[in-house]
């Protein structure tokens, strides 16, 4: 059993930490909104007045944070409290060069840290099955592991600090193209008169196959469990596929490389939250491709 400071208890955090207590270790948690600490004191997470309160006897301090700014601001604090030689994970989707510098932060302090971000969602983290992408020390990643295991079930060490971040990333810019080519095909496809089913039957089992189609598919009918049956209510809202995208992008230019497909799918993210559909699941990008085709 381990002691945890959880810092970061919204709709993954608190679900997290919650897995945490259900595989037997002693988690005290911090957020800043009262509301969402309650929430997670009733799934067994002792809260803290302070984040420096919640990590001052940990083992394993977690954070799971909106963006870079908040983890460095939460890391530069807490780090000053944590006992020398608790191992630092941030889970939350960040820049590539914020969680470079929180690794740094965190060797200056004399701690082992990993990025660990993941995917699968809310569910995911309900049902402990999420993915982790790991970047840091080999063991720094070995001491993590065991804990990653209590709230997923795939654990990747993908190589040294920001590692994790890179391929998180590098994933959701090929979720946000795939996406989009999956949506213009039935757009397209609709122009023809081709029925959703024929095209469905045919681009599943050939070389269009991707899971943008065949688990996530944007029109109703094919795969009952995916947003297009339910109002694009999310899953996986638009704004996030946006704030992925641009996370890529900003790492294609610190790095040099070259992404025109996701430079222009996060436009076409940027317009359709623009027109006030960012809380969409990211699939509703159908709607948006069909009206500008109209
Ligand atoms: P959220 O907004 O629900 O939770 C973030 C929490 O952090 C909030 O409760 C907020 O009050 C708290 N917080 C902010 N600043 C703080 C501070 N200084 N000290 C303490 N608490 C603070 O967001 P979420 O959906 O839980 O996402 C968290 C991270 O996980 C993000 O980086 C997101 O991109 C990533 N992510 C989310 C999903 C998803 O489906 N929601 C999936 C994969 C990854």
């Amino acid at each position: 059993m381990s002691t945890i400071g959880f810092i970061g208890l919204g709709n993954m955090g608190a679900p997290m930490a919650a897995n945490l207590v259900k595989a037997g270790h002693r988690v005290i948690g911090y957020d800043l909104l009262p509301a969402n600490a309650a929430a997670a004191e009733a799934e067994g997470v002792a809260i803290a007045s302070t984040a420096a309160d919640a990590v001052r006897d940990a083992d394993v301090v977690v954070t799971m944070l909106p963006a870079g700014r908040h983890v460095l601001a939460v890391w530069a604090d807490v780090l000053t409290h944590a006992r020398r030689g608790a191992l630092f994970i941030d889970s939350s989707t960040i820049d590539v060069d914020s969680a470079r510098q929180a690794h740094d932060l965190a060797a200056q302090a004399g701690m082992a840290s990993v990025d660990a971000p993941v995917s699968g969602g809310t569910g995911g983290a309900k049902a402990g099955t999420l993915t982790f992408m790991c970047g840091g020390a080999a063991e720094a990643f070995a001491t993590a592991r065991p804990l990653l295991e209590a709230m997923g079930k795939k654990i990747v060490h993908c190589g040294d600090a920001g590692a994790g971040q890179a391929a998180k990333i590098c994933n959701n810019m090929i979720l946000g193209i795939s996406m989009i080519g999956v949506c213009e095909a039935f757009a397209l496809g609709e122009k023809l008169g081709l029925s959703h089913q024929a095209l469905f039957d045919v681009a599943s089992t050939s070389s269009g196959q991707c899971w943008s189609l065949t688990t996530y598919c944007p029109v109703p009918g094919p795969v009952p469990t995916s947003p297009a049956n339910n109002g694009y209510n999310p899953g996986f809202a638009a704004a996030l596929m946006l704030k992925d995208l641009r996370l890529s992008q900003d790492a294609a230019q610190s790095a040099g490389a070259s992404t025109p497909l996701g430079q222009h799918a996060a436009q076409i993210y940027e317009a359709f939250e623009a027109a006030g559909f960012g809380g969409k699941d990211f699939s509703g990008i159908i709607e948006h491709l069909r009206q500008k085709s109209a």
